[in-house]
C-alpha cells in the first residue's frame, strides 16, 4: 500500500477515503479469504529458515521437511475427526482443485449422475457437470431444502454414484442438515463429498459423526495463506488409477512407452508440494482445534446478531435467504435503488468498509434467490458491467469471523 491510501497504525488500517478524513478499515469480506492468524503467521516464520526439498533429498533438511509434511496428513485428517488409518488427506491448492482431482479420481462417465443441489458453489458444481451428469436438489424461496428433497432425486433413475454437497452456503450461510443427508445417501450406497470451504473456518467438524466420506476446504479461508487446501478422503479412493496431475514424485517405475504410479498418496503428489501452505494450514487447524470452538462460535454469533438487527434496521434493504436460525456469519443483501457494485463502491471508498458485490461463484442460487431464469442470470453479469438495471441481480455480501469486532458492525449500519 502506498502512504497515502492507507497505512497500518499497530494491527489497524487506516485508509484514506474520497472527500474525508483515515478511516480505520473494516474487512467485512472474510468469506472470501480471511487473513493470515499470529499463530499461522509464527508457524511459517519458524519453518522458513530450515525448509528443504520434500521427498526428493537425502539431506536432513529435507528428511525433517518431509516428515513434516507427512506429518500434517494425520494432523488434518485428524481436524475434520477423521481416522487415519482409513482417510488420507492430500494437500491441493484449495476447495476448487480438490473438487476437480476428486471428480477426475473417482472415474466418472457421462452414464454416472451426481446429486448436487441449487446451493453450491460453482467449484462444488462444474467439476461434476465436467465429469458426469447432474440432478440438482432444488431450493424454495429462501433458498434451502430438507433432506426429502434429498431423499427424493437420490431415488430417482438411474442410482446416483455420488452425492455432492455444501456444508454451508457462501452466500446466505444456510447450514444443510449434513448428518440426515448423508444418512439418507449412505442407505442408497452413494458416496458424500461435502464442500466444506464455508464450514470449516466456522463449526468444529467431525465426518466421522456425521456420516460424510469426503470434505474439501481451503486455508485461505481459515487464517492461512493461499495456496495449500485439503481433501480428506477414504485411502480406498486413491489406492488405483491415474492421478489427476502426473510428473515427478508421483510414479513407482517410468519407461517410454508405460508407468507404473506410486503407492498411497505419492500417487497423488506430482511435482514439489507446498510444504510451507502446509505448514500454515495445519498451525491453523491446531489453533482453530485447541483454542475451543466455544468461544469462537459465541463470538460469531454475538456478531451476526449484531448484523442481523443492524441490517434490518436499513430501509429498502432485502436480504437474500434465511435469517433465523443457526447460520454461517455471512449476509447477502440489496439496497432498494442502488446497484450492488456501486454499493460496495461506495462502502468501499466512503467508508472505508470491505464487502463483495455481485453474485459470489454461485449463479444458479443467486437466480433462484432473485427469482431470475438461468439466462437472466447470465446476460445480467455481461450487463452489470456496462450498466445497470432496475432490478438488481446482484447483491452485496459481508461477512464476519473472529476477527471482526463488535464495534465493526454498526459502522456498516450507519454507512447503510
Ligand atoms: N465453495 C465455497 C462454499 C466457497 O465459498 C468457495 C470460495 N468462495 C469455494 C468453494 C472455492 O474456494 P477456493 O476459491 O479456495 O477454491
Amino acid at each position: 500500500l502506498s502512504f497515502t491510501a492507507g497505512q497500518f497504525v499497530g494491527d489497524d488500517l487506516w485508509v484514506s477515503v474520497l472527500d474525508g478524513d483515515p478511516r480505520q478499515y473494516v474487512d467485512l469480506d472474510t468469506a472470501a479469504t480471511s487473513s493470515a492468524s499470529v499463530a499461522v503467521a509464527h508457524a511459517v516464520q519458524e519453518f522458513l529458515p530450515w525448509y528443504a526439498s520434500v521427498h526428493r533429498g537425502a539431506g536432513i533438511r529435507s528428511q525433517l521437511t518431509s516428515a513434516r509434511y507427512e506429518g500434517a496428513r494425520d494432523t488434518m485428517v485428524r481436524f475434520v475427526g477423521g481416522d487415519p488409518a482409513t482417510h488420507v488427506a492430500l494437500f491441493p491448492r484449495n476447495t476448487t482443485e480438490a473438487l476437480n482431482l476428486l471428480a477426475f479420481r473417482l472415474d466418472l462417465t457421462k452414464d454416472d449422475v451426481v446429486v448436487t443441489t441449487a446451493v453450491e458453489h460453482h467449484a462444488n458444481l462444474l467439476p461434476w457437470q465436467r465429469h458426469a451428469r447432474l440432478r440438482v436438489v432444488d431450493v424454495d424461496e429462501q433458498g434451502t431444502f430438507d433432506v426429502a428433497a434429498v431423499e427424493a432425486a437420490l431415488d430417482q433413475h438411474p442410482r446416483p454414484r455420488v452425492l455432492a454437497v455444501t456444508g454451508g452456503s457462501n452466500v446466505t450461510g444456510w447450514l444443510p442438515d449434513l448428518r440426515g443427508i448423508a444418512a439418507a445417501a449412505h442407505q442408497r450406497g452413494v458416496l458424500v463429498v461435502v464442500d466444506g470451504a464455508q464450514l470449516v473456518p466456522h463449526r468444529p467438524v467431525d465426518i466421522s459423526a456425521l456420516g460424510v466420506d469426503v470434505i474439501a476446504f481451503s486455508g485461505h479461508k481459515m487464517y492461512a495463506p493461499f495456496g495449500a487446501g485439503a481433501l480428506i478422503a477414504p485411502r480406498s479412493l486413491f489406492t488405483d488409477g491415474e492421478p489427476f496431475l502426473v510428473g515427478g514424485g508421483a510414479v513407482g517405475a517410468v519407461s517410454f512407452d508405460d508407468v507404473v504410479w506410486a503407492n498411497g498418496p505419492d500417487r497423488d503428489d506430482a511435482g514439489s508440494p507446498n510444504v510451507i501452505g502446509v505448514v500454515a494450514l495445519t498451525a491453523s487447524a491446531q489453533e482453530l482445534s485447541s483454542d475451543g470452538w466455544s468461544s469462537a462460535l459465541a463470538h460469531e454469533e454475538h456478531l451476526l446478531r449484531a448484523l442481523d438487527s443492524e441490517l434490518a434496521s436499513v430501509p429498502g434493504l432485502h436480504r437474500l435467504g434465511p435469517v433465523t436460525g443457526d447460520r454461517l456469519p455471512v449476509a447477502t443483501f440489496n439496497l432498494e435503488g442502488v446497484p450492488h457494485g456501486l454499493l460496495a463502491a461506495r462502502l468501499a471508498n466512503e467508508y472505508a468498509i470491505g464487502t463483495r458485490s455481485g453474485c459470489f461463484c454461485a449463479h444458479p442460487y443467486m437466480g433462484r434467490l432473485l427469482g431470475l431464469s438461468e439466462g437472466e442470470v447470465g446476460r445480467f453479469h455481461a450487463d452489470v458491467r456496462a450498466g445497470f438495471r432496475h432490478r438488481l441481480p446482484g447483491a452485496v455480501r459481508v461477512s464476519a469471523n473472529r476477527q471482526t469486532y463488535l464495534t465493526d458492525i454498526p459502522v456498516l449500519g450507519q454507512a447503510l
